[in-house]
């Protein structure tokens, strides 16, 4: 007969999966305490990410704007047109105009790359032609192509908004490589449209750099093709955002059951679900809820046997045929689970939400979608951020939830950080771009193709390695930065609350407010740590989890708060865990020793391919602290990755069992 052992809470009444223990182990990042600061991107300042030299942090973080960038004109002009022209031996990929600065930042390769100042309308052509130059490859055989840059004013400076084309010139032609439109938001730049007279040229000028793709009127919108993008409505908060052919190919990924079947059987990411939800029982019975992002539906399924009185899975992709097939096989779900086809930002999605909800459960028709217990989710994707779904998940919030009472489910995501050593893995990623610089890549069949190595290893380290390392590679412990995306009116983007001392007092954002989801178009995440033993820093690793738990505004936690964690140590998950190796020979030839300081400030910027540009620069403070004045070290490196193009250097993620003596240690053994 079992011994009866003591438990401090109840049992769950479900038999269950593999789940997180209860009491959280001691891994890296999952302890309460927060380190670091996390703020908006005011600035994506080049300079200051060129230059090794103390920077001054802002006191007190702005509001945060927003600036749509996109790549969306290609055009064929003359160079005459465009005015003054600088060499310039590498095509940005995209420019990003600073709303609040005045300023334009060149980003290639996912690294600022150049800052123009365009106060007044005018272009500082030289400072252009130097920082251009200043950051080109300096190969002699790359055949240099010229970067135009033209700033077309009108009524839309007002309201702080410029178009900025950013022109390739090749002799006498030049191709417009890509438009910067920095509105607040897309409706501002459209109400700024509204203001020109429909035959000016500088509507025109709009018309044609916007290429119609978030200005035009809705009766000249493009028609789109795809099942997942065109559920009727073509212009929302989805489609404003996120490039047509990524939506296409990314909705089409998750329509197939293998993807769905990946998820499923990572255990530990469905069983903490599980467990959670039936956990938090009291919070789904009788309760409307969403699953925003259903999938193949399995939490929907998990909020009906929870006790939901009726859930919208609402899905995009085609997979939401296969959940309406999976939820009309089963009694219990089959008059609870109502599946909705369409993109949750869409106005059809929310138009057949309300209808529904007029028949079903309100005796008249109802107008405010905001009726909403419960918005379930599992919008991560690696690095936490990848994939911009979490924007979707609070864009549903904003339009659906209760504006008192609701509950976000997840209630908030946590991002931690921490410097790593790794050689091996420095020489395996060193290894792949080999080819170019080895000895023998001067003679290639009689071609020197050296002369590409140094593309070559920026490429290579320009990959985030996704796989599970050891914890023990951590050289300090690491900086947490949390997002609440509950929907209080008071709450600060990001906590940041320092359990270090040492982080000063102007390191703190003192401002509050709701995330909403243009705080997740460019994110600035800065964080000191203390070396917890010497070593060589190859690079910073990166790893999430999720929090459930359902509180009041401002509340304490729960008495079921839970975690899911993908942190290294923890059973691994199909996220794994990120690592952005640095290409420099920072740390790497000259070890930094324990306790010496060291500060990361990374920059998130997202791109309409839904994914990030990630830049770092990591700097080794001298001892004494980070506090302005102190002479700093010149041991400073950058780098930047492209979270769209991950190096997944491991395939697999065996996961623990589930075993009876696992349910005793973590439950007590009830169920025996
Ligand atoms: N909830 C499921 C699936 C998670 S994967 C599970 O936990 O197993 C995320 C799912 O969200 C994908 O199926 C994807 O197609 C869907 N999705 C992503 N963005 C969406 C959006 N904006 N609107 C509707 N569905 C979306």
């Amino acid at each position: 007969m079992a011994r009866k052992r003591p438990r401090t809470e109840p049992p769950p009444r479900w038999s269950e999966p593999l789940l997180a223990p209860r009491s959280r182990p001691e891994i890296p990042g999952t302890g309460d305490a927060f380190r670091g600061v996390a703020r908006p991107i005011e600035r994506a300042d080049a300079a200051e990410m060129r230059e090794a030299k103390p920077t001054t942090r802002t006191t007190t973080p702005k509001r945060f704007h927003l600036s749509s960038v996109r790549e969306l004109h290609t055009g064929v002009g003359s160079a005459q047109d465009a005015g003054a022209s600088v060499n310039y031996t590498r095509a940005p990929a995209w420019i990003q105009f600073e709303p609040d600065g005045d300023a334009v930042v060149a980003v290639a390769g996912g690294c600022p790359v150049a800052r123009w100042d365009v106060r007044g309308n005018t272009v500082d052509v030289a400072a252009l032609a130097r920082d251009a130059r200043a950051e080109s490859p300096s190969s002699p055989n790359a055949s240099p192509s010229s970067l135009l840059v033209s700033i077309r004013e009108d009524a839309r400076r007002k309201r702080q908004g410029h178009a900025v084309s950013l022109n390739e010139t090749n002799g006498t032609t030049f191709v417009s490589r890509a438009l910067v439109l920095g509105f607040h938001s897309a409706r501002e730049a459209r109400e700024a449209r509204a203001t020109l007279s429909p035959s000016s040229a500088a509507k025109k000028d709009f018309d044609t750099l916007a290429d119609g793709r978030t200005m035009r009127d809705d009766d000249d919108a493009p028609k789109r093709k795809s099942t997942a993008v065109t559920t009727e409505d073509e212009d929302d908060l989805f489609t404003r955002k996120i490039d047509i052919g990524s939506a296409e190919r990314y909705f089409s990924y998750y329509a197939s059951l293998a993807e769905q079947q990946n998820m499923l059987q990572d255990r530990v990411r469905t069983g903490t679900y599980f467990t959670a939800i039936l956990e938090h029982r009291a919070a789904f019975e009788g309760a409307i809820v969403m699953d925003v992002g259903a999938g193949s539906g399995v939490l929907s399924c998990f909020a009906a046997l929870a006790g939901a009185r009726r859930v919208y899975a609402v899905e995009a992709s085609d997979m939401a045929d296969h959940c309406a097939r999976l939820v009309a096989s089963d009694a219990r779900l089959r008059d609870v689970v109502k599946v909705i086809k369409g993109r949750v930002e869409s106005e059809a999605t929310r138009r057949e939400i309300l209808e529904d909800l007029s028949k079903g459960l309100s005796k008249s028709p109802l107008t405010d979608s905001r009726v909403f217990d419960v918005l379930v989710s599992e919008p991560m994707g690696t690095m936490l951020l990848n994939e911009r779904m979490i924007e979707s998940f609070l864009i549903a919030r904003d339009v659906f939830l209760k504006p008192r009472g609701g509950a976000m489910f997840p209630r908030a995501a946590r991002m931690h950080c921490a410097p790593y050593e790794d050689a091996a893995l420095r020489d395996e990623i060193e290894n792949k771009a080999a080819f170019w610089t080895c000895a023998s890549a001067k003679d290639f069949y009689g071609i020197d193709v050296s002369v590409l190595g140094d593309a070559a290893r920026k490429a290579v380290f320009a990959q985030p390695v996704v796989d599970a390392f050891d914890p023990a590679i951590l050289l300090a412990p690491p900086a947490t930065f949390e997002f609440d995306f509950s929907r209080k009116k008071k709450q600060t983007l990001m906590t940041s609350e320092s359990s270090a001392a040492e982080t000063s007092e102007e390191t703190r954002p003192s401002g509050a407010f709701a995330l909403a989801a243009e705080h997740l178009e460019s994110l600035r995440l800065e964080a000191d740590f203390v070396m917890h033993r010497g070593g060589a820093v190859h690079g910073v690793a990166w790893w999430f989890d999720v929090e459930f738990d359902v509180r009041r505004p401002g509340g304490e936690p729960g008495p079921h708060r839970r975690f899911l964690t993908t942190a290294p140590g923890a059973p691994t998950t199909h996220w794994f865990q990120i690592r952005a190796p640095i290409r420099d020979e920072f740390g790497v030839l000259e070890r930094v020793e324990k306790n010496t300081r060291l500060s990361v400030a990374t920059t998130m910027a997202a791109g309409s391919d839904q994914s990030y540009a990630v830049t770092s620069r990591l700097e080794v403070l001298k001892a004494g602290g980070s506090t302005p004045g102190t002479r700093r070290e010149p041991n400073a490196a950058l780098g930047s990755w492209n979270l769209k193009d991950p190096y997944y250097r491991q395939l697999h993620w065996p996961q623990p069992g589930y075993t009876q003596a696992q349910t005793e240690r973590w439950y007590g053994d009830e169920t025996t």
